[in-house]
């Protein structure tokens, strides 16, 4: 957009000078044909001459010297009168092509007799008959200030842009260095356009090489060229200033949304990271107080949430079903053969005193012939039932072999340990079971003491043993260990 802007602009400017340069010049050879009409009348009186050769150049300010010379060119009178060639025929480049073509002309530019660069135009000058009487010119040098500067302006020389002339010849009229008026232009091709008579803008590189905006424009009246350039990078200097201009107004607001994001995020991403802190420890009991804590403040976190939880309660649950799982027996509920391993452990371990009951049913292989197997599970399922009514809450129960039972009566003597014993041997036999009847168990009891003489093993030994001979004592009964 610069450079289109800046290429248009020096258009415009230089088809505006060129324009004035014509008007001027046209302004000029009329002034010059005036002249001659009403000189043509007084050709022999050279005060009226000099009056008139000084009237045209102070009156319209024009030219900077006036030429009026006969048909032979000897000069009849000049102004300023300082020029001294009155009485002489100058063999200039302007006199000699006035005297030879005896018509209105705008000379190519030369050096004067007195040095001066300069422009020669010319008007001839005919008497009423249509006698050739001589011409009368106008000069306008190039190198000192002449109606060309003033038109030109001195203004438009900054940042490397600048403006010249050139006559159809490639010779500059018009540079900013004064040292080059005068003398030829080489390549370029915004003059091989403007010599062509053409009006237009390009992009060119100068005779220094530097990167150049032009715009272009022809004098049609003296078929000159104005050229008007501008460094590109100048053009787009405006562009760095505007970047920065930009980034330093929008610089505040990127950064306060910049610190605005960085808060959100942190807000967003709170929850998240309390969850994914809290949920890297899922088996603790305590996880789910943890991640209730947490405030979720937007929706999809609380649902994140929610999700967690019931993933966790789900989890606990089901390891919780599958630890009891582990350690019950699935026909009757009790604890099996492993979990009763483990309390022993755990029971020794602790020094605990306790008591052991083992028990088996009575003749139980013929309940299961007779009523069949079905039966037998509900009478095994029974029995379970009154072993949890005689017993209290710590006590162990455990079913370990088809109809084998062990109670572990923690912190219970053996006196204690035989009355439990023979309370549940007692209910057994007082409760009828549909469609069996009364069953009987026969029961042992040992009992571990505190100071570890027996081991755990040991006692369950003696009251197995104790059980066997109960067995054979009838059945229905307790045996009780020691004397
Ligand atoms: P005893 O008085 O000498 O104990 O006689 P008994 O018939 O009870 O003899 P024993 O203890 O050897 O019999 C065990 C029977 O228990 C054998 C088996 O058919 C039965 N049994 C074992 N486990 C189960 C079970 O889970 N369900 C049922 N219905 N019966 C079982
Ligand atoms: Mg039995
Ligand atoms: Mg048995």
């Amino acid at each position: 957009m610069l450079i289109d802007h800046t290429l248009e602009s020096n258009h415009a400017y230089t088809a505006k000078l060129a324009g004035s340069i014509d008007d001027f010049l046209i302004a000029a050879q009329q002034q010059l044909y005036y002249s001659a009409k009403i000189l043509a009348k007084h050709y022999n009186d050279t005060d009226y001459l000099l009056e008139e050769a000084n009237r045209l150049r102070q009156q319209t300010n024009s030219f900077n010297s006036v030429v009026i010379a006969n048909a032979q060119g000897i000069v009849l009178a000049t102004s300023p009168d300082t020029l001294q060639i009155v009485g002489k025929k100058p063999n200039s480049v302007g006199a000699t092509q006035a005297l030879r073509e005896q018509k209105s002309l705008i000379s190519a530019p030369y050096m004067s007799v007195v040095g001066n660069l300069l422009v020669f135009i010319s008007h001839p000058v005919y008497d009423g008959t249509g006698k050739y009487l001589g011409y009368i010119g106008g000069t306008i040098y190039l190198k000192e200030k002449s109606i060309l500067h003033n038109l030109l302006g001195e203004h438009y020389h900054r940042d490397g842009s600048y403006l010249y002339i050139v006559d159809e010849n490639r010779r500059l009229l018009y540079h900013p260095n004064i040292k080059k008026i005068g003398t030829l232009v080489g390549k370029n091709p915004a003059i091989d356009a403007v010599t062509s008579g053409r009006t237009g803008d390009m992009r060119l590189s100068n005779s220094e090489g530097i990167d150049m905006l032009a715009g272009y424009a022809h004098v049609k009246t003296a078929n000159w060229g104005v050229v008007a350039q501008r460094p590109t990078a100048a053009a787009l200097a405006g562009l760095d200033h505007l970047m920065l201009h930009v980034l330093r107004n929008t610089l505040p607001l990127a950064l306060i949304t910049v610190a605005f994001i960085w808060l959100f995020s942190r807000l967003i991403a709170k929850p998240l990271w309390n969850l994914a802190e809290s949920a890297k420890d899922m088996e603790s009991q305590n996880t789910t107080s943890h991640i209730d804590k947490i405030h979720c403040w937007y929706f999809e976190s609380a649902q994140l949430k929610n999700a967690i939880l019931m993933g966790i309660n789900l989890m606990h649950g089901t390891i919780g079903k599958l630890k009891s799982d582990v350690k019950t027996d699935p026909l009757t509920g009790l604890n099996n053969r492993r979990e009763l391993t483990s309390t022993l452990e755990a029971w020794t371990r602790e020094q605990r005193i306790f008591s052991v009951i083992a028990l088996d049913i009575d003749h139980f292989k013929r309940i299961n012939d007779t009523y069949g197997h079905d039966i037998g599970d509900h009478v095994l399922q029974t029995l379970a039932q009154l072993m949890r009514e005689a017993s209290r809450a710590d006590d162990v129960l455990c079913r370990v072999g088809g109809e084998e039972f062990l109670l572990l009566l923690s912190n219970t003597s053996l006196h204690t340990a035989a009355q439990v014993a023979e309370r549940l041997r007692a209910s057994v036999e007082n409760h009828p079971i549909e469609p069996v009847g009364h069953i009987t168990i026969s029961l042992g009891v040992a009992h571990c003491p505190q100071d570890g003489v027996l081991r755990a093993d040991q006692v369950l030994k003696q009251a197995d043993d104790l059980l066997y001979q109960a067995k054979n004592k009838g059945r229905n009964r307790v045996e009780v260990a020691g004397p």
